[in-house]
């Protein structure tokens, strides 16, 4: 798993982005990364699933 900052491009907000592989979570929708902030949803690589979170203090 690896954690990245991410940066929505249609709110314009900064959010943390989980990578992890699929064997983790069976029936994630692969390659979709969301944003926690507006629910936008912008294509990753199609081999990891993602899951995206607010940063501490924006919840
Ligand atoms: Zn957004």
């Amino acid at each position: 798993m690896s954690l990245r900052l991410e940066n929505c491009p249609v709110c314009g907000k900064v959010y943390m982005l989980e990578q992890y592989s699929p064997a983790f979570a069976d029936g994630a929708a692969r390659g979709v990364i969301k944003c926690p902030h507006c629910g936008n949803e912008k294509a990753g690589e199609p081999d990891f699933i993602y899951s995206g979170h607010k940063l501490p203090g924006e919840e």
